[in-house]
């Protein structure tokens, strides 16, 4: 590379402060445009049909990413400019396309660095923003592509990496990795309306972390945009705007991979939940055949030694052998709402989602795919043969599939699942308490 190649001089180190600049990049004409990318720019996109856009500004949410992991540095790059502003603010820098920005923690700052072209700093916050899409790297992993605003800080763990993104880029995301993309249309839609009530109901269950939402399953899975398929992207687009409400207020949105053929109230899937009256068991079913009977997970049987069974039960007073596993009672459509559990010593009653919780957390959690089973000691093991996978209440996405192919709308289909709602646009008194807009 000849000298005229090298990048213009850079003036590192900005006294004491941690400020600096690119004063290369500062004056390029490009700048404009990546301050504007403050993102909510790309605005609401083509409504169609049921889709109402709801007055003022675009709802936005503050997403943890790489949640689950601990994080001392990643790298970040774009197609575009790079802005950045500390706390304060104030911008900092601007580093040129496909330029690589290095972040890692410094005690109780955010240290970056770059060497082409060369300059660095370190701050309590930094609030990346780009024209295209932000692209992280964390070592050993598939880099994944953001839409929105980074912020970089530290925290107790780490590296803090937050993604500041507009809802209906956010559901884009997720909807690749929350059901499979080949599913008709009219059940993608379903989804996107659950989903993006889902995002809007539980949005700052992680206040006390710094974000609405995790980017795992805890919340929605979300791994940023690199994961966007066209056929979810219109699901997000034909619904943009549209969820689900009891009584003025956006439901409690759950849903699952399979139910096996009826769905339980929310009541026997979570300790200490009160039975919500949108959240009902139903029959999904067509006469005898269950709609989400071509699951590959419809039914199932799994073979558990009894050791690791007691070992995952032994929290409730229940030694080895385990003699029975009996539905203590069951719901109107004979789904088990609770077990009865006897040992060599001990017996308990644990309500369905319990158990298979409990003996998830202990030994996988594939072992027991679904909580509405039959159980059978045989030998040194219990043998459950069970139907569906997930927990079973609201939704059941493979029979969301069989409803799409029977000609039913994504507001028929989520009228099935939930009891006794209302579908229709958002609005700004809902999605108002949502944080990702007040936060950098
Ligand atoms: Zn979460
Ligand atoms: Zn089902």
């Amino acid at each position: 590379m000849g000298a005229g190649c090298q990048p213009a001089p850079i003036r590192e180190w900005y006294g004491a402060t941690g400020l600096w600049y690119w004063l290369l990049a500062m004056s390029r004409p490009h700048r404009l445009p990546a301050l504007l990318s403050l993102f909510g720019l790309s605005a609401w996109p083509s409504l169609a049909t049921c889709a109402t856009p709801p007055a003022g500004p675009e709802p936005t949410l503050a997403v943890g990413i790489f949640s689950r992991e601990r994080i001392n540095a990643c790298a970040i790059t774009s197609q575009g400019s790079i802005t950045l502003q500390d706390q304060q603010g104030r911008q900092v820098a601007v580093l040129p396309a496909r330029a690589v920005l290095e972040a890692s923690v410094e005690g109780s700052r955010v240290a970056v660095s770059c060497a082409e072209p060369a300059g660095g700093g370190h701050a309590q916050r930094y609030v990346l923003s780009s024209p295209q899409r932000l692209e992280v790297r964390l070592a050993g992993q598939k880099p994944r592509a953001y839409r929105g605003r980074l912020l970089l800080s530290a925290c107790a763990r780490g590296l803090l990496l937050v993604t500041q993104v507009g809802l209906e880029d956010y559901l884009r995301g997720v909807l690749p990795s929350e059901i499979p993309s080949s599913f008709p249309p009219e059940a993608l839609k379903a989804q996107a309306i659950a989903a993006r009530t889902y995002a809007i109901r539980t949005a700052g269950r992680h206040a006390a972390e710094g974000y609405d939402l995790c980017d795992s399953s805890h919340c929605q899975v979300y791994l940023g945009a690199s994961e966007e398929d066209p056929r979810t992207d219109a699901a997000v687009r034909d619904t943009a705007g549209v969820i689900i409400t009891y009584q003025g207020r956006p439901i409690d949105a759950v849903y699952h991979d399979c139910c096996g053929g009826r769905t339980g109230g929310n009541e026997t899937a979570w300790k200490s939940s009160d039975p919500l009256p949108y959240l009902r068991p139903v029959s999904d079913r067509d006469g005898e055949t269950p709609l989400c009977g071509r699951s590959p997970r419809s039914v199932w049987t799994r073979q558990v030694p009894q050791a690791r069974l007691a070992a995952a039960l032994a929290q409730f007073g229940v030694t080895a052998p385990i003699t029975a596993i009996e539905p203590a009672t069951r719901d109107e459509n004979g789904r088990p709402r609770d077990y009865h559990i006897r040992g060599a010593q001990g017996e308990v009653t644990l309500l369905a989602g319990v158990l298979r919780g409990a003996v998830n957390a202990m030994l996988g959690p594939g072992t027991l795919p679904s909580a509405d089973f039959i159980a059978a000691p045989n030998g040194d093991s219990i043998v459950f043969a069970g139907r569906g996978s997930g927990h079973g209440v609201g939704l059941c996405q493979w029979g969301a599939n069989a409803l799409a192919q029977s000609g039913r709308t994504a507001p028929e289909i989520l009228a099935h699942y939930y009891t006794g709602v209302t579908i229709g646009p958002t609005s700004p008194e809902i999605t108002g308490r949502l944080t990702g807009r007040r936060m950098g």
